[in-house]
């Protein structure tokens, strides 16, 4: 039988023209050695007869020279190496030759090497490009990157990232299961789990006028799981969440998905603190000190205005009662009075900054909700600002101590009242600065726990109270009986975990007395009647000899993007979806015929736009 060669039609790729080695390997070991090799054409040069291309595939680019006089054969059947454009797909046979003195390239591990063509095939030719594959990503407008992600991916730097992506899982798989955890599938098809969005619904059209939901989260399953008694658990699990979606969400996400039985908070830190280790050495070979540190969630907000702190940021944020509240400053006095807050935030060097600067950051600050921003400045040792006239001696002494404020800092100061809003745009303030004032050690791995949360939040739209994690959490146990007489003021037994100011996980000991549950969510105004048809399933699942479990949540994307020193999701995710929730390579969601919906029972109302 005749090989491709002779048949030379890209169809008959076969054993003649399969790789032999992948381009980014040819190495100088290979000099001498007739090799195969295939991928796409990138960047080619003619040189007066000579033509060189780049070849690339995953594992990098390998330069193949076709030299018209020394190869008189290259050229193929069908196209001459002339006719390659870019991304053209084809397999090429020639020997590793070492490149001539001086056209060596360092930067490349194929660098030494080229692979002079004695004869190729072209496998597939491609259309014009939309951008150039071989260009950085970001200097590509990102829809045309969404709209045409195949050739995106095909990118090193997306290859790396969904690389490294597939090795966060490969790692979480063995790291689970050596720890004696069981994977277990949970549906998608199912009922509405309450995670604080809206949940994607799906028509059943064999229970005419009955709604699936796309999990939010297993959260229901896997606590019934643990009833089960699979008392280790996990799931890498796609969830999905109907939001109006800020920067760097998507409607669906993945998840690594945990619980575990007979445990306390203790138990899941350490082990996902084991995790955390384990991945960081394994995927960026760094060595991340454990444990991390643990910090309250009134703490996180009083120390540092977030309950997510950047803590590779150095300045903390202080408490200014104690100078304000007999002082003479009057509104500031009765802020305090009517139990609201003064915080300020150091900002070391801040002296410096001119009277147009600080009235930017007042700007920023009042979009973040301040109803004005103080300054103080030390200035040749002397205290300014517009503040310092309504303060006597003693109270200028007890700011300056208290703020830390040594000659040519500066100190931003809010008052709210509520102490919460202060600290929270103090906590904005300070990662603005950090940022802009280059104040963040890039290279730092700050890991820390954020816990005992408050359980409930007040929701004002609602006028009732909302889960702050979700309706499963357990309540601190000794407030237990606080949860109908002072709801807000329960903590729970949750814990986030967050890694340079960006959530990547959270999760908490769960309520397993069915009893208590029920009371949990009649505080949240779900009665009787409505948790039963609502969560019936699990409050029964509950009361069959439950064990005492708790879990947690990590998030993939953000972790994979964390790991690929990326900026955004989208760029660890295959196909993720634009702002609008919108897929715009296969143009999902989309208009679907008639006779489809009339099979679910459904007619669509008018759109008004
Ligand atoms: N179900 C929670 C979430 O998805 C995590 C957990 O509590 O384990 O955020």
């Amino acid at each position: 039988m005749g090989s491709a060669k002779e048949a030379g039609r890209p169809e008959f790729f076969d054993n003649y023209w399969k790789r032999s080695s992948l381009c980014g390997h040819v190495g100088e070991d290979a000099i001498g050695e007739e090799i195969k090799v295939n991928g796409w054409v990138r960047r080619r040069r003619d040189l007066g007869g000579i033509i060189f291309i780049e070849l690339w595939d995953h594992s990098g680019p390998v330069q193949i020279v076709f030299d018209p006089d020394s190869n008189p054969d290259a050229g193929g059947v069908h196209v001459r190496a002339g006719d390659l454009r870019s991304e053209y797909c084809i397999a090429v046979r020639g020997k590793v030759t070492r490149r001539p003195e001086g056209t060596e390239n360092p930067a490349l591990a194929t660098g030494k090497v080229e692979v002079a063509a004695e004869d190729f095939l072209l496998l597939a030719p491609s259309e014009p490009l939309p951008f150039e594959v071989g260009d950085a990503t970001d200097k590509v407008d990102e829809n045309l990157r969404l709209a045409y992600r195949y050739l995106d991916l095909r990118r090193e730097r997306m290859q790396n990232n969904l690389r490294t992506r597939s090795k966060l899982y490969t790692f979480t798989r063995n790291f689970l299961a050596d720890n004696d955890f069981v994977e277990i599938e949970t549906p998608m098809l199912t009922k509405a789990t309450p995670e604080g969005a809206r949940d994607y619904l799906v028509p059943s059209r064999v229970n005419p006028g009955a709604f699936y939901a796309l999990p939010q989260s297993p959260q229901l399953f896997k606590q019934i799981l643990m009833v089960s008694g699979f008392d280790r658990y996990y799931q890498i699990v796609k969830c999905f969440r109907d939001e109006d979606l800020r920067a760097d969400r998507q409607p669906e996400f993945t998840q690594v998905d945990v619980e575990m039985s007979y445990v306390v908070e203790d138990d899941v830190m350490t082990t996902i603190e084991g995790y955390m280790k384990g991945l960081f050495k394994t995927i960026l070979d760094e060595d991340v000190p454990t444990p991390f540190r643990r910090m309250d969630y009134w703490d996180a907000i009083d120390l540092y205005g977030s309950d997510k702190p950047d803590l590779r940021i150095p300045m903390e944020l202080v408490d200014l009662a104690p100078v304000f509240r007999e002082g003479s400053f009057e509104p500031f006095r009765k802020i305090l009075e009517s139990d609201g807050a003064v915080r300020a935030l150091p900002l070391p060097g801040g002296a410096s900054l001119s009277r147009k600067e600080l009235s930017e950051i007042e700007e920023r600050a009042k979009k973040w909700g301040a109803s004005g921003l103080g300054v103080f400045q030390m200035k040749e040792n002397e205290l300014k600002g517009p503040l310092v006239k309504f303060m006597n001696e003693e109270e200028r002494d007890r700011l300056k101590k208290i703020g830390g404020l040594g000659d040519g800092d500066a100190l931003f100061v809010v008052a709210d009242p509520s102490r919460l809003k202060a600290c929270t745009v103090l906590g904005t303030l300070r990662l603005d600065l950090g940022k802009t004032r280059g104040l963040i050690d890039e290279k730092g791995w700050k890991f820390l726990w954020v816990v005992r949360f408050p359980l409930f939040e007040w929701d004002e739209e609602a006028r009732r109270w909302s889960a702050m994690h979700h309706p499963f959490t357990s309540p601190v146990l000794e407030q237990l009986d606080l949860m109908e007489t002072d709801p807000g003021k329960v903590l729970a037994r949750a814990y986030d975990i967050v890694l340079n100011g960006s959530e990547v996980g959270g999760g908490s000991i769960r309520i397993h007395d069915p009893a208590v549950q029920r009371r949990a969510f009649a505080c949240l105004g779900i009665g009787e009647e409505q948790a039963r048809e609502r969560f019936g399933f699990f409050l029964d699942a509950l009361s069959y000899g439950t064990p005492p479990h708790g879990g947690i949540a990590l998030g993939v994307d953000r972790l994979a993007m964390i790991l690929c020193g990326g900026q955004s999701i989208r760029d660890v995710m295959a196909f993720p979806k634009t702002q609008k929730a919108q897929c715009l390579l296969s143009r999902a969601p989309d208009a679907v015929e008639e006779s489809r919906l009339e099979e679910l029972h459904i007619r669509c109302a008018p759109v008004e736009n």
